[in-house]
C-alpha cells in the first residue's frame, strides 16, 4: 500500500538513499532537512518526481504534518560534525525525537529511530549484543551524540509504553558508501580521499582499534525491513556488518583497491575513541530475516569509483573538523 512517509535527515548520506528507494517504490515521500551536513545535490535527481518533496526545517522545532510513517534520521553522525556544536547535537536528538514522536502520536504513524552503536560506548562486551547496556563516558567529547541517542531511545520506549506509539529502534553500526560526505572526517571518506590524491593516510593511534563496516544498500534494506515488520518486535536491533577489521587493515585495503602510493602516518587517537566494535546480528537475522550481502572489497570499490566521479569543489566542509 502507498504510504505517506516522512524522512528527517532525508538529504543526508543514508537519508538520501532511503528517499530514493521509497520514491522508486511509489510512496509519497517528504524529505525534511536543515542541510547542516548535507547538500541539495544529494536529492536533486528526485526533485522532478511527483511523489517527492523537500522541507527545509530543523527538527528541534515543532512541525505539523499528516503522515503514515516517520524515519527519524536527522542528526549529524560523524564525530567532527557532532562535536562542532555539541549542545545543538543533543537538542537534535532530544527535542527532535520529542517533536517527531509528537507527529507520530498525533497521526497514529509508525516511527523508526536511527540509533547507533555508540550507545554501547567503548564496549566491554564483544561482539555487542542488544542486551548489553554500554560503557559511555557521560562527560566526554562523544557524549553529546552518545547520550543524546540514548535519551532518544528512552523517549521512544516511553512514548511506546505510555502512549502506545508504534515505534521501531535500530542501532546502526559504521556504514559507508557513495554519497557519504567527502569532508565528514570519517575514516572511510578520509582514507579514500587521501588515497586518490596519493597523500599520507592518517591513522589515529596505533591502528589496532576495530570497526565493522556495512555497505549502505544493506543498511537501507534493513531500515525498510524493520519499519515494515508487522510483529510486536520494536527493537532495539543491531544493524551492521559483523565482519571486523582493524583500521590499519582498512587503510591497506583502500590503498590496494585504489592503487595508491600513499604512506601510512600515525596521528593522536581522539579521546574516548572506542577500541573495538562489531555487531552481533543474531536478532536481526531472526526477527527480520536480514543479513548484509555486500563484502567490504565490493562496497569499497563502489565507494572509490564514486569518489573518483565527483568534483570535490562541489562540496563544502560542514565544519572545520576534518583531516
Ligand atoms: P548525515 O550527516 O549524512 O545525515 C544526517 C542528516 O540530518 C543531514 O542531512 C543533516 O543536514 C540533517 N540534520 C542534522 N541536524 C538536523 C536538524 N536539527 N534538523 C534537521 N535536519 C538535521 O549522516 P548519516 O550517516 O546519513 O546518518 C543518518 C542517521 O543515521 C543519523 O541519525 C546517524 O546518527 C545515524 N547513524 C549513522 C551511522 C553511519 O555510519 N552512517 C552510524 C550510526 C548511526
Ligand atoms: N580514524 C583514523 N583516521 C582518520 C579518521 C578516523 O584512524 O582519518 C579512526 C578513528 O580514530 C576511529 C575509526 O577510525 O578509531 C573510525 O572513525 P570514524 O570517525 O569513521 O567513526 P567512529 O566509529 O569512531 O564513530
Amino acid at each position: 500500500m502507498i504510504q505517506r512517509i516522512l524522512i528527517t535527515g532525508g538529504a543526508g548520506f543514508l537519508g538520501s538513499h532511503l528517499c530514493e528507494r521509497l520514491v522508486e517504490q511509489g510512496h509519497d515521500v517528504i524529505c525534511l532537512d536543515n542541510f547542516f551536513t548535507s547538500q541539495k545535490s544529494n536529492i536533486q535527481h528526485l526533485l522532478g518526481a511527483p511523489n517527492f518533496e523537500i522541507l527545509r526545517h530543523d527538527v528541534t522545532l515543532p512541525i505539523f504534518l499528516e503522515v503514515d510513517q516517520v524515519y527519524n534520521l536527522a542528526c549529524p553522525a560523524a564525530p567532527g560534525h557532532y562535536q562542532y556544536n555539541p549542545i545543538k547535537t543533543i537538542k537534535t536528538s532530544v527535542l527532535g525525537s520529542i517533536n517527531m514522536l509528537g507527529v507520530a502520536k498525533r497521526c497514529g504513524a509508525r516511527i523508526l529511530q536511527a540509533s547507533t552503536s555508540e550507545v554501547y560506548g567503548d564496549p566491554e562486551v564483544h561482539p555487542q549484543v542488544e542486551s548489553y547496556r554500554g560503557s559511555v563516558n557521560p562527560i566526554g567529547v562523544r557524549a553529546c551524540y552518545d547520550e543524546g541517542k540514548r535519551v532518544a531511545e528512552t523517549l521512544f520506549m516511553d512514548y511506546h509504553r505510555s502512549n502506545q506509539v508504534d515505534i521501531r529502534i535500530v542501532r546502526i553500526f559504521n556504514t559507508y558508501g557513495p554519497r557519504m560526505h567527502p569532508y565528514d572526517g570519517r575514516v572511510v571518506s578520509n582514507f579514500i580521499r587521501q588515497a586518490l590524491n596519493n597523500q599520507d593516510i592518517t591513522i589515529f593511534g596505533d591502528g589496532q582499534q576495530t570497526r565493522s563496516f556495512c555497505y549502505r544498500d544493506d543498511l537501507v534494506d534493513a531500515l525498510i525491513a524493520m519499519m515494515n515488520n508487522e510483529g510486536n518486535f520494536v527493537g532495539p536491533v543491531n544493524i551492521g556488518n559483523p565482519t571486523e577489521f582493524t583500521i590499519s587493515e582498512l587503510a591497506q585495503k583502500i590503498i590496494e583497491l585504489s592503487a595508491a602510493s600513499s604512506r601510512l602516518v600515525h596521528k593522536p587517537l581522539p579521546s574516548d575513541d572506542p577500541t573495538r566494535r562489531r555487531p552481533d546480528i543474531s536478532l536481526a537475522k531472526k526477527e527480520l530475516a536480514w543479513e548484509p550481502k555486500v563484502s567490504l572489497a565490493n562496497g569499497l570499490q563502489h565507494t572509490i569509483d564514486w569518489f573518483r566521479s565527483i568534483n570535490l569543489q562541489d562540496y563544502r566542509p560542514p565544519t572545520p573538523n576534518y583531516s
